[in-house]
C-alpha cells in the first residue's frame, strides 16, 4: 500500500470515520520520496555510530505510518507515540506486515521519558526521527533534549526531524546570525545542528502555508561545554533572550530581580564582554561561562 498516495490517505481515513485534523498538526506525506530520505538519514546516522547495537528509533506521530513504514524496514525496533487516537486502528493495518514496530496512544509531552525509553528500548542506543506536528516542535525538542538526559548529555544518538524552515534556520544559527535565539543557544549546549534539505508545501496534505525543513541534531556522546550548573546555564539563556531589544545587563537584570544591577554589570566586564553587549552575541561556550559566575554568585 502506497501511504504517500493522496487518494489512498482520503480512502483509509474515510473508510474509518476520520479526517486529517489541524489541531493535531497533521499535515501528512505524500511524496514517497521524503519518508525514504528522512529514515535513511537518520538511520545511516545511527548505524555509523552505533555500530555494536541493534539500532532502534522513537517516533513522534507517525500519522498514518508513511515514515513509519521506512523506519520499520530499516530498524531493528520502532516505537511511535501517536496523539489521535482515530489514527491507531489504521496504523494497526497499516503496519500490519511488521513485528518490530509498537504503536503507543499518548500525548508525547506528557510521557515520562526516561521510563518510557527504559521500558521500551531497555539500554539501548536510541534515535528520534519524526515528522514533527508544527504547533509543539519546540517543547518537544527541549523534552527531547532535557528529560533524556544522563551524565551532562542528551541519551539519543540523534534527533532528525522535519520542522518549519524558519524553526531550522533558528536552529542552525551561530551567534553571528539574527535567527540566534534561546533554543539555538540550548540545544547547541547538546549537540550540533545540521540542516539537511528542505521540503515544498506541495508534498503534504493538507499543504502547510510554510516551507519546511529537515534537520539532525547530532547529540554529543562526550559534551565538550562544561559549566558547573545546567539549570543556571538554561536560567541564564532565557533570561538573556527575554527581552530581546535590551542589552544583556538589561534583559538578565529584569529576570535576575534579586541580584543588583551592579552586580550583574560586575559579571559580564569580568568577562570581558564589553557592557552593552547583546544576548545574541554570545556563544553557548559565552553562556557556560556566564553561567558558572552566575552560579557562583548565587552560593554566597
Ligand atoms: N508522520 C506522518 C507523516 O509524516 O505523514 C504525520 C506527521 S504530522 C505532521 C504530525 C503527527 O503528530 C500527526 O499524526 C499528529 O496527530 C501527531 N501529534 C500531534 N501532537 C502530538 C502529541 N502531542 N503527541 C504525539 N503525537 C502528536
Amino acid at each position: 500500500m502506497n501511504l504517500c498516495n493522496l487518494g489512498v490517505i482520503k480512502r483509509i481515513l474515510a473508510e474509518h470515520g476520520t479526517d486529517t485534523k489541524k489541531g493535531f498538526g497533521q499535515n501528512f506525506l505524500i511524496n514517497p520520496q521524503i519518508p525514504f530520505d528522512i529514515a535513511e538519514e537518520s538511520y545511516c546516522y545511527h548505524i555509523q555510530n552505533e555500530k555494536n547495537d541493534a539500532p532502534c528509533v522513537l517516533e513522534i506521530g507517525p500519522g498514518i505510518g508513511a515514515l513509519t513504514n521506512e523506519l520499520c524496514q530499516r530498524y531493528e525496533r520502532v516505537v511511535c507515540v501517536e496523539i489521535d487516537k482515530t489514527l491507531i486502528p489504521i496504523l494497526d493495518t497499516t503496519l500490519s506486515e511488521y513485528s518490530n514496530v509498537s504503536i503507543i496512544n499518548e500525548d508525547f509531552l506528557k510521557l515520562p521519558l526516561q521510563d518510557f525509553l527504559k521500558e521500551h528500548f531497555g539500554a539501548a542506543p536510541v534515535s528520534v526521527c519524526a515528522n514533527l506536528p508544527y504547533y509543539i516542535t519546540t517543547p518537544i525538542i527541549m523534552k527531547l533534549l532535557e528529560e533524556a538526559r544522563s551524565e551532562g548529555r542528551c541519551a539519543f544518538t540523534s534527533i532528525t526531524v522535519m520542522v518549519q524552515k524558519e524553526v531550522a534556520q533558528r536552529l542552525c544559527a551561530t551567534e553571528k546570525d539574527s535567527e540566534y535565539g534561546a533554543i539555538t543557544a540550548s540545544v547547541s549546549y547538546y549537540g550540533r545542528v545540521k540542516k539537511l534539505f528542505d521540503v515544498a508545501p506541495g508534498n503534504f496534505h493538507p499543504a502547510p502555508s510554510v516551507t519546511s525543513s529537515v534537520i539532525r541534531i547530532e547529540l554529543y556522546k562526550e559534551n565538550p561545554h562544561s559549566v558547573k550548573d545546567e539549570k543556571t546555564l538554561f536560567s541564564v539563556i532565557a533570561g538573556a533572550f527575554a527581552q530581546r531589544r535590551k542589552t544583556l545587563l538589561n534583559s538578565l537584570s529584569s529576570y535576575f530581580s534579586h541580584i543588583s544591577k551592579d552586580a550583574i554589570a560586575e559579571i559580564i566586564t569580568s568577562l570581558g564582554f564589553d557592557i552593552n553587549i547583546r544576548g545574541e552575541r554570545l556563544s553557548v561556550d559565552d553562556f557556560c561561562r556566564l553561567a558558572d559566575k552566575f552560579y557562583e554568585e548565587k552560593q554566597k
